[in-house]
C-alpha cells in the first residue's frame, strides 16, 4: 500500500471522470451531501440532494411521461436502450473507474459491472420484440382467448452501494422496453456513479429525440426520500434493493396501498462441498466467491459447509488463501480485495468475529490494515472461521468479508444447514457425484432462488432470473420472464360468432 495517494488526487481525478462523462458540475459542487471514497475515506464531492417537494415534481412528469411513452410501440423504445448500450460502451472504462473510487471495487469487478450494464441493455432490445402473450383454448364456440401485456407505470427505483449502477440498469433497460417511467433513488453512499450513469441516459434521450420529458429521473437524498417515492399512490412499482430491514420497512408500505414491489435484500449464502469435490476448482471458486468485493455482495459466499472426509485438506488449503490474497488499494493492478465502504461495516466485521470467538471460533485473518497510511479507510483482511456448528453469528448476514466454515457428515444433514437460515438468495454444490448434484438442484434441496454445482454462488448472468426466497424478498430481475414484474397482464375473451354461449353452461335468457 503506498501512502502517498491524498485524497485530493482522487477528487480531482473524480471530477475529471465526471468532466468527460459530461456530468454538470453544479452537481456535485457544494451541496449538502458529502461523498466519500473509500479508497481512503476522505470527502471528494459535495453532491447536490433534493427534497420532497423535487420528488414530486419529478414523480408528476415521470408520471405524465409514461401516458405517452406506452403508446409508443416497443421495439421503438428498444431503440433508446439500444442508444444507452452505445454510450455505456463508450464510457465503460470511465464509469468503471468512478466505481472504483466510489464503491471500493478493484478495476476488473468495476468493469464487470458495466458490462452487465451493457449486457442487459442488449438483453432488453431484444425483448423489446419478445413481450408475447398467450392464446389459450376456450370452452366457448366462436370465441378467441389471449392475454395481453401492458405499460403498468412510474417505476420507482431504490439502490444499494454495492452495486451502485448496475442495479438500476437491470431494473431501468427492462422498464423501458416495457413501456414504463422511472425515478431512481440510489444509495447515499454513491451518488457520482448515479449521476454519470444518469449523464449517460440523458446522452441516449437527446439521440434518440423523441422520449417525453420526465421519463427517467435520478433523486439524490436518503432514507426519507426513498420512503416518499414508497408512499406515492403515482408510482405503480418500486424495486428496491439493499438490506433486508430496509425490504421489512419498505414492503409493508407498498402492501398497505396495493402497490407493487419487486424486494431484493440481503442474502447468507452457502456452499456444500463433497468428498467427490475438485478441490483445486472449489478452492479458487470459494476464494472468489466470499474474499471477491471484500464480502460485500448480495451474493456473497458466507458459510462453507464441508464433508468431515475433506474438511482439513481444505480447510489447510483455503486458509494459504486468505492469507496471501492481496487486500489494498483498488486502483492497483494486483489488489484482489479493496476496502470496506466505511467504518461501520469494518466495526460490524469486528463485532461479528468477536461474537464467533466467543464461542469458540477459530479464526483465520479478520485484522484491519493500512490503518496508520490510511486512518479514515477500513482495509480488513478476510476472515475464515472454523465453527463447530451454526449459531446465530452464523445465521445472520454480515456485510464484510467473512467465512464460517462447518462440517457436515451425511448430505441431509449438510442441506438442513444450508437451508436452516432467513435468507434464500444463492447457494452452491461442489461435486462430481451426480446423485448429490441433482438432491441439491430438486425440491428437498436448496431452498434458494440460485443454486449452482461446481461454481460459487456469486457472479451471475443476466440471461437467468435473479432473486432469492425469504428474507431475501422473493422478487426477481433481469432475464427470464422478470419483465412480466414491470407490465400488466390483461385476458381478453373475443366473440367473433352470432351466438351468446355463457362459460360454465350457464343460461340466462332475457
Ligand atoms: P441499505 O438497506 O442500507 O440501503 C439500500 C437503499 O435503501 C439505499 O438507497 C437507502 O437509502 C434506501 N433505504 C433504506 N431504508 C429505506 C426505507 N425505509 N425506505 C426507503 N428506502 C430506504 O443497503 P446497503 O447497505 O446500501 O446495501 C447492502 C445490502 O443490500 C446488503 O444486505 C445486501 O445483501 C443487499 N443487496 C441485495 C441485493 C439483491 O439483489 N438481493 C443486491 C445488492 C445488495
Amino acid at each position: 500500500m503506498e501512502s502517498r495517494t491524498k485524497s485530493s488526487d482522487i477528487a480531482a481525478r473524480a471530477e475529471e471522470l465526471m468532466f468527460r462523462i459530461t456530468v454538470p458540475s453544479a452537481l456535485f459542487h457544494d451541496g449538502k451531501l458529502n461523498t466519500r471514497t473509500p479508497i481512503t475515506g476522505e470527502v471528494i464531492a459535495r453532491v447536490k440532494t433534493q427534497d420532497s417537494d423535487a420528488l414530486d415534481v419529478a414523480i408528476g412528469e415521470a408520471h405524465a411521461a409514461f401516458r405517452e411513452w406506452r403508446n409508443i410501440p416497443a421495439p421503438r423504445r428498444g431503440e433508446l436502450v439500444r442508444l444507452f448500450g452505445e454510450e455505456l460502451r463508450a464510457a465503460k472504462n470511465e464509469l468503471a473507474e468512478l466505481i472504483t473510487i466510489e464503491a471500493g471495487k478493484i478495476v476488473s469487478e468495476a468493469r464487470g459491472e458495466v458490462q452487465e450494464m451493457i449486457d442487459i441493455c442488449d438483453y432488453a432490445v431484444g425483448l423489446s420484440r419478445q413481450l408475447f402473450g398467450l392464446t389459450i383454448a376456450t370452452e366457448r364456440p366462436g370465441h378467441r382467448m389471449m392475454e395481453t401485456w401492458h405499460p403498468l407505470g412510474v417505476v420507482g427505483i431504490i439502490t444499494s452501494f454495492n452495486f451502485p449502477v448496475a442495479v438500476w440498469a437491470w431494473n431501468a433497460a427492462v422498464a423501458l422496453v416495457c413501456g414504463d417511467a422511472l425515478v431512481w433513488k440510489p444509495s447515499e453512499k454513491t451518488p457520482l456513479t448515479a449521476l454519470a450513469t444518469h449523464a449517460l441516459f440523458e446522452r441516449a434521450l437527446a439521440r434518440f429525440g423523441e422520449a417525453p420529458k420526465g421519463l427517467s429521473a435520478l433523486v439524490i437524498g436518503g432514507r426519507e426520500l426513498g420512503e416518499k417515492l414508497v408512499d406515492d399512490h403515482r408510482v405503480a412499482l418500486v424495486s428496491a434493493t439493499g438490506s433486508t430491514a430496509m425490504g421489512r420497512a419498505v414492503g409493508p408500505r407498498l402492501a398497505q396501498r396495493f402497490a407493487r414491489s419487486i424486494l431484493e435484500l440481503g442474502g447468507n449464502n452457502a456452499a456444500i462441498v463433497c468428498p467427490s469435490a475438485p478441490l483445486d476448482l472449489s478452492v479458487r471458486a470459494i476464494a472468489f466467491a466470499a474474499m471477491g468485493t471484500a464480502g460485500q455482495r448480495c451474493t456473497t459466499l458466507r458459510r462453507l459447509i464441508v464433508h468431515e472426509s475433506v474438511y482439513d485438506q481444505l480447510i489447510g488449503r483455503l486458509s494459504l488463501a486468505y492469507a496471501s490474497a492481496p487486500v489494498g488499494d483498488p486502483r492497483e493492478g494486483k489488489t484482489l480485495i479493496g476496502p470496506l465502504i466505511d467504518g461501520d461495516s469494518y466495526r460490524a466485521m469486528r463485532h461479528a468475529l468477536d461474537e464467533a470467538a466467543s464461542i469458540g471460533g477459530k479464526i483465520y485473518g479478520g485484522q484491519r490494515l493500512f490503518a496508520q497510511e490510511r486512518p479514515d479507510a477500513y482495509y480488513a483482511r478476510p476472515a475464515l472461521v472454523e465453527l463447530a456448528e451454526p449459531s446465530p453469528v452464523s445465521r445472520r448476514e454480515t456485510f464484510a468479508p467473512i467465512l464460517y466454515a462447518m462440517k457436515y457428515h451425511d448430505l441431509g444433514e449438510a442441506l438442513h444447514m444450508q437451508n436452516d437460515v432467513s435468507h434464500g438468495l444463492a447457494s452452491s454444490i461442489f461435486t462430481t457425484d451426480l446423485r448429490e448434484a441433482e438432491r441439491f438442484l430438486s425440491a428437498e434441496g436448496s431452498d434458494c432462488g440460485i443454486a449452482n454445482v461446481n461454481i460459487g454462488p456469486s457472479g451471475a448472468e443476466i440471461g437467468g432470473a435473479f432473486g432469492g426466497e425469504k428474507e431475501t424478498g422473493g422478487g426477481r430481475e433481469a432475464g427470464s420472464d422478470s419483465w412480466k414484474a414491470y407490465m400488466r397482464r390483461a385476458t381478453n375473451t373475443i366473440n367473433y360468432s352470432s351466438a351468446l354461449p355463457l362459460a360454465q353452461g350457464v343460461v340466462f335468457d332475457v
